[in-house]
């Protein structure tokens, strides 16, 4: 078994899957570990995704799997990566060798099943955990009768009636979007902040803005949302709902190599660059796991960007090392 490597990517979504397609090409040897659970695998389809509009995002990924298939440089292997480990970062003039076939070796990654791979770059493609609020009821809906994104569920349910689940006063801008789509929207503040000119602009379109605390999620016999149920027994009769769940990066193991992070969107991320280098010498990082916007779309064109900068990257290194090796005068 092959257990060197030029890039590993952990993580087999829209960004990881991306990123191989581009180094797979460029002839780079790439392991692709995929525990293929997907943010989005709650939902039957996905919108937003030109070419691929209304269509399953599990397909979506499968079928990047098989077109990695046509690459004798990539691997794909469904499985988790339990650690990963600097072994040498390297010099500055690319003379320090860290094996004994004179590759700049960078990581050892150990994966759940216990395999140790060796790699020069790595790439963090893991995705993001969605921290839901705490309703009864709520997270058997998530990605169905609950969803987060109006671009992406909005246009399904227009014209139909709306909550706006409040996580704080970000969840208003949520609110005036979907108004966009319906007459028939109603912001649950649910004990959330709700500054006066925000509330004002609810107000202003025609927004329901409803106060008392919520008490559970409601649906019918088929398992279809039919209302919020409010804790003085009420309850307002809903299509859908949108919520503002916490984002949660599954950057831990960036972490635990000492990645430096920022504070952006109310949360803590990975420091990239536009390309997605991070402070760590060898480290790469691409989509949710860093950036709760990143959809299909700019999950893939950011694991595009890291595919070719992490090309580049080793493209430099390996001028580096040859100028060393044949200096010229
Ligand atoms: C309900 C819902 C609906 C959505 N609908 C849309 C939509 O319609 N259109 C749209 O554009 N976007 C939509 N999104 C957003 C979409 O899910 C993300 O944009 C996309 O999944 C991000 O891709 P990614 O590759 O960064 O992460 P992911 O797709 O989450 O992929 C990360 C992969 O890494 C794996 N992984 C994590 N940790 C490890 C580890 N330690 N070892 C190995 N593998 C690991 C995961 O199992 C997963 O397979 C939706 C999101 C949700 C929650």
């Amino acid at each position: 078994m092959n257990t060197s490597w030029d890039v590993i990517i952990i993580g087999g979504g829209s960004a990881g899957l991306s990123a191989a397609l581009m180094l797979g090409r460029s002839r780079r040897r790439v392991l692709v570990i995929d525990q293929a659970r997907p943010r989005n695998r709650f939902a039957a389809h996905m919108h937003g995704v030109l070419g691929r509009d209304h269509t399953s995002p599990l397909d979506l990924l499968a079928d990047g799997r098989r077109e990695l298939a046509r690459y004798d440089t990539v691997e794909v292997q469904t499985g988790g990566v339990a650690s990963a480990a600097l072994l040498d970062e390297g010099t500055e003039d690319g003379t320090e060798d860290g094996t004994e076939d004179g590759t700049e070796a960078a990581f050892e990654v150990v994966l759940d099943s216990g395999d140790t791979h060796i790699t020069r770059r790595m790439l963090l493609a893991t995705g993001l955990r969605d921290e839901l609020p705490d309703v009864p009821g709520l997270a058997g809906q998530w990605g169905r009768g609950v969803v987060v994104c109006p671009y992406c569920d909005g246009w399904e349910v227009r014209d139909r009636s709306i909550a706006i689940l409040a996580a704080s006063p970000m969840s208003t801008h949520q609110a005036q979007l979907m108004r966009q789509l319906s007459a028939d929207v109603t912001y649950l503040v649910n004990g959330t902040e709700l500054p006066d000119e925000l509330r004002s602009a609810l107000i202003a379109r025609g927004i329901v803005v409803e106060e008392r605390l919520i008490a559970s999620i409601e649906t019918d016999a088929s398992d279809t949302v039919t209302a919020v149920r409010l804790a003085d027994g009420a309850s307002v009769p809903v299509d859908a709902i949108f919520a503002g769940p916490a984002p949660a990066p599954l950057d831990a193991l960036a972490r635990e190599l000492g990645a430096a992070v920022v504070d952006r969107q109310g949360s803590s991320w990975l420091d990239v660059d536009p390309m997605g280098r991070t402070s760590v010498p060898g480290l790469w990082a691409a989509g949710n796991v860093t950036d709760a916007r990143s959809s299909v779309p700019f999950s893939m064109a950011a694991g595009n960007m890291a595919g070719a900068g992490l090309n580049a990257d080793l493209v430099e290194e390996e001028v580096r090392k040859a100028l060393a090796v044949t200096p010229v005068e």
